[in-house]
């Protein structure tokens, strides 16, 4: 066996759904053969049914999560523009910088790491802003911001949520919240390699897309043809669409609406709560007080005095083939982040990892 092959092949749980597995091993389709523009349009289809939207302008855009934060500031924000931004993590510190390349004016509204943003603090942060930007799941704190009344209270501005860790996980409702753009990743509770950011955007926030954005690969003008027939003339070619990776997407998102995605949703949420629960019982302490703004699917719990931080990270890779995040950011060293995200949310894993790290604290 070559090391690569070693070195990928444990049997570790965060494998993906097994229907994703097997449509990477499937035969590749040209990016413009019939077939694949058909098994996009049903991606796109799927994409809509779990970010619970009617948008058109639904696709996954080539490149990670971030691809679909920085497609989102591009079309969107011109300089000069009054951009609000809630910062309660390190996905909100990101947005912030993206934000200030693409030359907005950014109005930070900041909260502590590990509690939620005020809806009613982003609201007044500025009299009229072009766009307020937030964080549904901060992966870094794993913190749940509320969104619903954002939509409620927005007036002009457009909202933008990044959902990089919610979609999949927790009860997201793009049309319902009123949300105009949202992104996400398909590597946090999809359950799919990281390669493509899900992005939807409202035919509200299309009517404000900046023209000729600065970066032509995300330049929503050119990736509607991509993705839809918008002058019946059937698809133009933008750039080579990354045909496996949609083929493994459509695979996770086929794999969740059949499983249920209220089931799905439920299966994190259980998980969560026992992970939760038995992190408590072995005496350690979580980040997040506020129980409801929780996730389910992100757990930060802080890592005991006198303990080596990546000691144990290290010993429960090693040992039992489990692997637990670092602190990020302003964390790093403080708290560990568990996540239990698409395929992986699962009973056996969560109480696997309770037992490993009850013997390798000693507990
Ligand atoms: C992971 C993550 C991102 C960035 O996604 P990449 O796939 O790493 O580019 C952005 N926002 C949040 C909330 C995330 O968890």
């Amino acid at each position: 066996m070559r090391i690569s092959d070693r070195l990928l092949m444990g049997p570790g749980p965060s494998n993906p759904y097994p229907e994703v597995t097997m449509a990477l091993g499937r035969p590749i389709l040209g990016h413009l053969d019939p077939r694949f523009l058909e098994l996009l349009d049903e991606t796109n289809d799927r994409l809509r049914q779990l970010f619970g939207t009617s948008n058109r302008l639904t696709l996954p855009v080539s490149g990670t999560g971030s691809a679909g934060m920085e497609a989102s500031f591009v079309n969107f924000v011109r300089p000069g523009d009054t951009v609000v931004v809630g910062v309660n993590g390190l996905f909100g510190e990101r947005m912030c910088d993206v934000a200030v390349r693409h030359g907005a004016k950014v109005v930070r509204v900041d909260a502590e790491w590990g509690k939620p943003i005020e809806p009613a603090r982003l609201l007044e942060a500025h009299p009229h802003p072009a766009l307020i930007a937030v964080v549904h799941a901060e992966t870094s704190t794993g913190v749940r911001n509320e969104i619903a009344p954002l939509g409620e209270g927005k007036a002009d501005a457009l909202l933008l949520v990044d959902m990089v860790t919610s979609l999949g996980g927790i009860d997201v409702a793009v049309d319902r919240w009123s949300v105009d753009i949202a992104y996400s990743g398909t590597q946090k509770c999809l359950g799919v390699p990281p390669g493509l950011a899900p992005l939807t955007v409202s035919a509200r926030a299309l009517g404000r897309r900046v023209e000729r954005p600065s970066s032509w690969y995300l330049d929503l003008g050119l990736l509607a043809g991509y993705v839809n027939d918008t002058a019946g003339r059937g698809r133009v070619y933008h750039h080579t669409a990354p045909v496996a990776m949609v083929a493994a997407l459509h695979a996770g998102l086929g794999a969740l609406i059949e499983e249920g995605l209220d089931q799905a949703r439920a299966r994190h949420a259980s998980c969560g709560t026992l992970l939760q629960e038995g992190l408590a019982e072995l005496g350690l302490e979580l980040l997040v007080s506020a129980e409801q703004h929780r996730l389910p699917q992100l757990t930060t719990v802080l890592v005991p005095a006198g303990v080596d931080d990546a000691a144990v990270r290290r010993e429960l890779l090693s040992t039992y083939d489990i692997e637990i995040g670092a602190g990020a950011g302003r964390l790093a060293g403080k708290v560990w982040r568990i996540g239990c995200m698409g395929h992986t949310a699962r009973r056996r894993n969560v109480l696997a990892l309770l037992a490993a790290l009850g013997e390798v604290l000693g507990r």
